[in-house]
């Protein structure tokens, strides 16, 4: 991954005042990749909340507790000293002292994430921490699902990313085989549409296009191009050049 490489048509962002980018959408879309590549362009620091509620549903699973006991899965969560380490890159999410990088992407985890994530006293918790965060990372690009609805509805920059459940099915099945992990497309597509499903119906902070995000459609775009097109809307936001439903290649605003 390169940072303001030559790729970017900027670079860092100049300035010291709060600012907040948020990155919403569905499983897949890249979102994750293309934060922290948009993050480290433009000089700011990137958070993934979706490894928190992976995070949730790790300390969850290890408890012996499950989205049946919503206050006990809750009140495990708060318990634990959940944090990010900022000096590493990506930040390193740690448990009570113990890395969890790697535990948040197994299998059992992403199985019961959804449904755990769907607890109210839990998103209420991740909310706080989330805000307390950002009190010490004013700047700052964060992804997941409720960034800009819930989380930060007075960012500065919102994007939506999409893309259609079939591509996001065959990137995740190229992710998983690029790992030497196995991968049937068709799995795949039916794990991230209940996901989509579950995350979007769900009564608490549930995965929309806030109405001033901009949303970009990453089915015909490479990696690169989507950091771009982001880098360039950033900049033209921040400059007060961007119009509503300005003619973009796959972006628009909702
Ligand atoms: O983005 P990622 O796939 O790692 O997110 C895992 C899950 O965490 C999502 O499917 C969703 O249920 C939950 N999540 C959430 N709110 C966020 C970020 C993630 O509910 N802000």
């Amino acid at each position: 991954m390169t940072t303001a490489g030559p790729n970017s048509a900027h670079g860092p962002l100049s300035g010291h005042d709060p600012l907040i980018i948020t990155i919403d959408g569905p499983a897949g879309t890249g979102k994750s990749s293309v934060a922290r590549a948009l993050a480290r362009r433009l000089g700011v620091d990137f958070l993934d909340t979706g490894a928190m509620y992976r995070a949730a549903a790790a300390i969850s699973i290890d408890r012996g507790l499950g989205p049946t006991d919503p206050q006990g899965v809750a009140d495990a969560v708060r318990r634990a000293d959940l944090r990010f380490d900022f000096a590493k890159d990506p930040p390193e999410l740690r448990c009570d002292g113990r890395s969890l990088m790697q535990r948040i992407r197994d299998a059992d985890v992403t199985a019961v994430v959804s449904p755990i994530a769907a607890i109210a006293p839990l998103r209420r918790h991740m909310v706080r921490l989330q805000r307390s965060i950002a009190a010490e990372h004013p700047r700052l690009v964060t992804e997941g699902r409720d960034q800009g609805s819930v989380v930060f509805p007075d960012a500065q920059v919102k994007f939506y990313l999409d893309a259609s459940p079939r591509v996001r099915a065959a990137r995740r099945a190229e992710q998983l085989r690029a790992a030497g992990q196995p991968a049937t497309e068709q799995a795949l597509l039916d794990q991230i549409l209940e996901r989509d499903r579950s995350d979007s119906t769900r009564a608490d902070g549930p995965l929309l296009c806030p109405a001033d995000a901009i949303r970009v459609d990453t089915s015909g775009l490479l990696f690169e191009q989507v950091v771009d097109e982001l880098e360039r809307l950033v900049h033209a936001r921040l400059d007060g050049r961007a119009k509503k439903n300005a003619p973009l290649a796959g972006a628009e605003t909702a």
